[in-house]
This record gives C-alpha cells, structure tokens and sequence, in this order.
C-alpha cells in the first residue's frame, strides 16, 4: 500500500506525555514532521500503576480509591487546561468525564463485590491510553483518533494474551489504507495550510487490544505500547519506527545505576533485544520482532532533547563495532539448581525440568548445565521461585525418593547480568577479561551461561554485588569513557594534603590523555571521615571535613568495606598503627592499598608476608614505595631486579632526611637543637621528630628494604647504635624539647672533631650478607656519602649484577611534595593494570 508514500509510526511513552513540558514538546515534534504519520501515545506517566493499585484498593474495600479515581480525573483535567487551546478544552473535559464516569462505575462495582477478576483489570487498565489519546487528539492540529482495540487482537493462550499477528495485520492495513490513499484526510485550517502539503496525522493509543474471539477489552503487557507502534510499522512497511522517550537513547547500562552511562549510536536488532530481553526497560521485548521482520529500522529518541541523534537500530552494523556494546540486568532473580548423579546421561530430564515449568507458565531466562550433567541451574524470578521448586519436586518425585536426583531448592535474592554485543563472536578473551575482572574485585560468579551464538555472555551475582559488577564492567570494557579508580585518602596532614593538590591538579589532563578519572569517594582524618559514591570536590574538601561527621577506627573500615565500591584503593597518608591495622581486611576485600606509613610493611614478618600474600591472591596491590626514599624509586628498582633475577648482597644507604638534613646543617652558629627544629619546622621530620632521632624511622626502613631484598628480618634483628641517649625519647614531647640542648655542647665538639679530620657524619643502614645495623658514621670526602646535599637520600645496592660498581639511587628523600608525588605513582601503577 505503500508505494511512494513514506510514513513514519512515532510512539510517546508515558513520561512523553506525563508533564506539561513533554506533552508541548509531543505537539511540536508531531507537527513538524514533513512525512505522513501514525502517532501511538502510552497513558500519562504513572498512570497505569495509578489504575491497578486503585483498583486492588476498591476490591479489598477501601474507601480510599474514591479520592485516588478522584486525583486522576484531577491530573488529566489540569493537564487539558494547561495544554490545549480553550476553544478545543471543552471537547476534551467531556471525553475525559465520559470516560472517569464509566471507570468510577467499574471501581464502584468492586468495592461492592470485592471482586477482581483479569478481566475487569484489563477493562481498568484500558482507560489510562484511552484517556491520554483523548488529550493529544485535541492538542495535536488536524489528527485523526482510531481505536485500537478494533485493529490490535489478541488471542488467549496458557497464561497471558498473545498477538492474533495475521488479523492483527489485516486489520491494521484495512484501516489506514484509505486514509493513506488520500480518501479520508482531514481538511487543513487557516489560509496557509492551503499552500503547504497536507500531511496525513492518525493518533492510536498504544497497550490496549481486544480479544480475536470475544472482542474482550485486552492489553499486550506492561510497556506494550511501544509493540502496538511495532505491530503497526510493520503491517504498514512504515519507513521507521522512532521510539520517544525520556533519555538520549538506549544507553551502555542503566542510567539510574551508572552514572557514566552513554548513549549507543547504533545497535543491530539481535543486540537490542538481547539488551531489552535483560532488563534494559527502554524498549519492550516484543518490539523488536515485527519490525525487525520487516527491516524497519527503530530510531529511539529523546522527547525532552529532540535534537539529539539517539539510538538507530538496524540490522547490520559496520564492521569495527565494539565487541561489547551494552550490559544490562535484573535484580530479584534466583536460581534453581538440580543435583544428583543419577541425572547423568539420562535422556529426558531438561525435557521434563522445562515442560513441567512452561505448562505453569514460569519463565526461565537462563540455563546453565556442566558437560558432566550432573547439574543444572535455572535462573528465574524470585516469585516464580517457590512454585517452581514445588513443581519439580512433583515432577521429579520418584528420583528424589531412591537419591537419583538431590530434593530441589532455589538460590533466592541473586541478580543476573548479561553482556551482550555481536562483535563478540570468534574475538578471543571477552570471557576471561569479564571474570577477570570480576575476581580482581571480589565478586563471586555464582553460575554463568553463554549461548553458541556468542552475543550474550549472563551470569548470576549476589544481589549485593550488583551495581558492582555493572561498574566494573561497563569501567574495564571501555564502555566508559575513561577508566575509573576510586579513592580513599586516610590522614590530610603535610602529605594527604599535598597529594590531593596534586590530584585536583592533574585530574583534567588524566582524563583527556590518559582516560583515567581520579575519584576520592572517601576522606578521613583521626576524628572525622566523609564518604561520597559519585566523589568529593576538592575545592573544598577541609570545609566539608570539618562538617563531617565523627568517625573513629571502626567506622572507617565498616564504610570502605561497606560502600563495596569498584577499583578502590585505600591511599594511607597517616603515621597510625590502628590505620596500618585496617589493610589486611581491605586487602581481603579486594581494596587495594598505598601506604605512605611504613608501620605495616616493617611490622612482624608474618603480618607483612600476610598482607603481600592476601595482595597477591586478591589480584589487588599492596604498594609502599614512599617508605624508602619518599618519591626515590627504590623498592621498586629492588622488586626489578629480583624479578628479573638478580640477588642483593649489600645495601648501604642514608635513609633519614631528617637526619641528613640535621647534619648538613650543624655548625658551630648552628647548635643540635637547632637543627632539630628547623628540621620539624621545615616539614622534613616526621611529625615526631624522636621517631627520627632514636634511628626508629630508619631501622623500619632498613627492615622493609631488607625484607623486598629477599631477607626475613625482624626489627628485632638489627643493631642500633644511637647517637642521642635513651633518657631523652622517656617523657613527654614538651620535655624533650625542653631538654635537647643539654646535648648541643658534647656534640659541638664532635662536629668540630670531625670537621677537622675532613669527614663528614652520616646516619647509615647497613645490610650485609643478611645482617642488619644502624650507626652514626664518619665518611671521609671519597665516599660517595659524603657529599649527599640538604635533606637528600642515598642507596647503594651492591647486588651480583652491580658488583664492582654497586648501583646508587640519590635525590630528595623528605618532603610532603615529594612524598606525595610517589603516592601519587603508586596511584597511577594500580591504574595501570
Ligand atoms: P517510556 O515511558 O517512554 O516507555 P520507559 O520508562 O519504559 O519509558 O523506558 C525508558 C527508561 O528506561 C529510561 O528512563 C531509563 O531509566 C530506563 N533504562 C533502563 N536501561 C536502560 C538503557 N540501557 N538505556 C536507556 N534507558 C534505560
Ligand atoms: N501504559 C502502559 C504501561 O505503563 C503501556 C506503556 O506505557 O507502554 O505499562
Ligand atoms: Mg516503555
């Protein structure tokens, strides 16, 4: 019927013509079409629900529903006096009166029965698209309303109505067909309409049916009226099915779960339907076929930003497509498993499993079976679970009883998700970066399922892992557009502070040239912590802190734990052992760790061999590189060449900036205790400077480098020999000030010694052979310690590789900025994985 005629089938969903706003963007967008047209709207927004709880309330007699049929006249007759030009309003209010006085009988008739059959229901649930098409026809200039329940017919079958497809078709095209020939087109108003081309509008409501046999008032499911638009594209040959709705087009994942989400250009129509099949509700199931059928493409577009381009579906896509182009899921799903070793081989029982639970109308939606088949799990619906079960355990009776098959019970409160993109097929690896990355972040996949046609990959999670998985997923296949790693800051003293300046200051250009976005989800200090899922500003992050509220150790672990967020990394710029006493459970639960405090890698052996080993089998990352030489690459330059097979034999190395920095400063003007604070003033220091002074800060350093190197060492092991005496670390911090130039004369004298002699003092750690020291040293000015500047660190490693000329590793070894910049790199190494 076609020939030259384009026509084009455009369908309004619910929230099109919800509002005031969308339903003036409907008129707008209707009328400036330039092609014939055939409009399918849904009921207003929410309308539908409206109905059905109304009328449960009416039949189980609750008064109530008098106001709630009340509230919906009221919704509809405001919308008519806002949108529709006076002159046509009257016509509306008194189709729409006609219509809430039928629907007020009917409710009226169960509150007194207390009686609600499927029958009357879908009489009920008829009136939400009756009533909006009674709107658009009036606000919509020269459109024609039809009935679709005279054209859309279903038939009766097992448990819900299906499509009487070839009346259906029939029907259709006898109804429009005149009107498309020019026979019966509306007369154009206004002088002119006369000149431009008359464009044919028909208005349809979309969901509501009739019955092929009865001419029962029926309805093609929740969502349906995008297939009543389907069903008429079709029978017509229309040129294109647009979809119109409330978001840009069918997006990568659920826009409400993530919010990274975009919109997909182009899908092929076994995409969308697998796509929409799982959950994604923008378009209803069975829309796809008729059209698809007909190679109809489907355009989704967006009411709201009618210039956007939206979704086409299509039925091929040009090559170089993503092999991943959408996720999506449901929630409330369970899992159904068979056991038994009798099921081997025994021809039969998927048979059964599925006839007795499609005779009862349950619908399962994934399968799962070991080739050993001795087991399989079906995923179905959390309600359709129990009656599941009890009809297997009927059916499968006799086995159960002689211990051939185990009695069956169903997984409740799982969630299933399903990847799905055409370009999967014969691409390699899809499968193992999915569970890959799905292991490395701590969620459990509980069964999986993928069909030989390589276009969905499903599998079922612990429902509390599902926004997880979605995360991980739509971050790690590049459906976002930049890579994600979620942050939490632990302390914002000299350093935290310093590392988030950086981060706030190097986010934009690692978004554009790295695509990788630096979240801080979490902030902590001693007394306070605030957490955020979508991230912090760090404009002002001290302001928010200080309005936070108050935390302590526990809370700390319960949110990070419990936040359950993706590519998360605990980031500790504290000095605190109760901080350093959290990894090992982050690290259990999959929550990488970079620590600038150095108290867990040089606790007990068994703790640090703990951590590394918990790290490893997590697939997360436990990185201390600051602990040695602030931003100095010298854990990581150890962890090379041990990799790579070499042995270290011998580490000699000033570790101490402080200490350094302590005696590059002594002079004869310049006493100890001047030093020492000028030391701490400078931010070179520890914030207690004793932990310095006692070599504490060195010997953890000696310990974590000799430990990397290969050596079990306890602190313990290594041989202290201080140059401050023991009674001054006793006592208060006051007291230690007040007390500290007791010692500037003696050791004035030592300096003046040693400055005479042509040496210099350095602090050195010693690792020789496994054996592990501390010791004030005098070098003199051939040794490559003795000129080692300001607050500097050296390292030489004398290893079998680098033995006559040992490797040396200097530079800056304190200092907030430095010390957050090796964070930082630590940072970016996770990202890099
Ligand atoms: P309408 O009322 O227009 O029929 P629906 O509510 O049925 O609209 O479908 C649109 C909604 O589908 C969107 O608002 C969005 O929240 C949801 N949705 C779920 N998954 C997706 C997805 N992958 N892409 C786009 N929207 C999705
Ligand atoms: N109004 C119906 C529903 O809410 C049909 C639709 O909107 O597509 O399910
Ligand atoms: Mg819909």
């Amino acid at each position: 019927m076609k020939n030259s005629i384009t026509v084009k089938v455009l369908k309004f969903g619910g929230s099109s013509v919800g509002s005031r706003e969308s339903i003036t963007n409907l008129k707008k967008i209707v009328e400036s079409q330039q092609d014939d047209v055939i409009v399918v709207v849904s009921a207003l927004g929410g309308i539908t629900d409206k109905l059905i709880v109304t009328a449960r309330m009416a039949a189980r007699g609750d008064r109530q529903y008098e106001a709630e049929t009340e509230a919906m006249l009221k919704r509809h007759e405001q919308m008519i006096h806002d949108v529709i030009v006076p002159e046509r309003r009257r016509k509306a209010y008194n189709q729409v009166r006609k219509l809430f006085g039928e629907l007020k009988e009917i409710m009226q008739g169960l509150y007194l029965l207390h009686d609600l059959s499927e029958k009357t229901m879908d009489t009920i649930v008829s009136y939400g698209e009756r009533l909006s098409s009674q709107i658009v026809v009036q606000l919509v200039d020269d459109i024609k309303l039809y009935d679709s329940r005279q054209f859309i017919k279903t038939e009766h079958k097992t448990t819900n109505h299906s499509i009487d497809s070839d009346l259906t078709y029939r029907l259709i095209r006898e109804t429009f067909q005149s009107l498309f020939n020019g026979q019966e087109q509306s007369g154009q108003e206004g002088p002119n309409r006369m000149e431009a081309k008359a464009y044919v509008k028909a208005l349809a409501p979309g969901f509501i049916a009739s019955d092929a046999q009865t001419g029962e008032i029926t309805n093609l499911g929740r969502g349906g009226s995008d297939y009543t638009a389907s069903l008429i594209a079709a029978a017509l040959d229309a040129d294109v099915l647009e979809i119109w709705t409330d978001v840009d087009g069918f997006m990568t994942a659920d826009p409400r779960v993530i919010s990274t989400a975009y919109t997909i250009d182009e899908l092929s129509y076994v995409e969308a339907m697998e796509l929409c099949n799982f959950g994604a509700k923008v378009v209803y199931p069975p829309t796809i076929y008729p059209v698809c059928q007909k190679n109809i493409p489907i355009l989704i577009k967006n009411t709201f930003n009618p210039t956007a381009r939206g979704t086409e579906i299509v039925n091929e896509l040009p090559a170089g497509t993503k092999a991943i182009k959408g996720i999506s899921s449901i929630g409330n799903t369970a899992l159904i498993t068979m056991r038994g070793l009798g099921m081997v081989g025994v021809i039969g029982v998927n048979y059964r499993i599925f006839k007795t639970l499609a005779e009862n109308g349950i619908s399962v939606f994934m399968v799962s079976q070991a080739s050993s088949e001795n087991s399989t799990s079906i995923g179905v619906r959390n309600e359709d679970a129990g009656p599941a079960c009890e009809l297997l355990n009927r059916e499968f009776s006799k086995e159960i009883a002689l211990g051939a098959i185990f009695p069956i019970s169903a997984e409740m409160d799982l969630a299933t998700v399903a990847i799905v993109g055409e370009n999967m097929k014969r691409n390699p690896g899809i499968a193992g970066k999915l569970f890959g990355v799905l292991g490395r972040n701590g969620i459990n996949v509980i069964a999986c399922a993928q069909g030989a046609s390589e276009t969905n990959i499903s599998f079922v999670v612990e429902k509390k892992s599902l926004r997880k998985s979605l995360n991980v997923i739509h971050d790690s296949f590049f459906l976002s557009e930049y890579q994600v790693l979620n942050l939490f800051i632990c302390g914002v003293g000299t350093v935290g502070s310093s590392l988030l300046e950086q981060i706030r200051g190097q986010r934009e250009k690692l978004m554009q040239e790295r695509g990788l976005k630096l979240n801080v989800v979490g902030i902590a200090r001693g007394n306070k912590a605030m957490f955020s899922r979508e991230g912090i500003c760090l404009d002002n992050y001290r302001e928010q802190l200080e309005k936070a509220p108050a935390s302590n150790i526990q809370i700390l672990h319960d949110e990070v734990i419990g936040m359950n967020i993706f590519n998360s990394v605990f980031v500790d710029c504290t000095a605190s052992a109760d901080v350093a006493g959290l990894y090992q459970d982050f690290l259990a639960h999959n929550i990488s760790v970079v620590a600038a405090n150095k108290i867990a890698a040089s606790s007990e052996y068994e703790k640090y061999q703990v951590l590394k080993q918990t790290a490893r089998r997590r697939g997360v990352k436990f990185l201390f590189e600051t602990n040695v030489g602030a931003g100095l690459p010298v854990i990581n330059t150890i962890n090379d060449l041990i990799n790579s097979g070499d042995r270290i034999l011998k580490i000699e190395a000033v570790v101490s900036g402080t200490l350094n920095f302590i005696f590059n400063n002594l002079s004869a003007s310049c006493r100890l205790s001047d030093t020492i604070r000028l030391a701490k003033e400078k931010g070179y220091s520890e914030p207690d400077p004793r932990i310095d002074l006692s070599g504490k800060d060195v010997l953890r350093k000696l310990v974590i480098l000799a430990r990397e190197s290969g050596y079990a060492i306890e602190q313990k092991d290594v041989e202290c020999s201080l140059f401050i005496p023991q009674e001054l670390f006793e006592g208060t911090i006051d007291e230690f000030w007040k007390r500290l130039p007791q010692l500037d004369a003696e050791f004035e004298e030592r300096r003046a010694r040693v400055e005479k002699e042509g040496k210099r003092m350095r602090f050195v750690a010693r690792l020789d052979n496994g054996k592990a020291s501390i010791a004030l040293a005098e070098v003199n000015k051939y040794h490559p310690f003795y000129n080692l500047q300001g607050s500097n660190n050296i390292i030489l490693l004398t290893t079998e590789r680098y033995k006559e000329y040992p490797m040396m590793i200097q530079g800056y070894g304190a200092g907030a900025a430095v010390t957050a910049a090796g964070v930082f790199a630590d940072i970016m190494s996770i990202a890099n994985i």
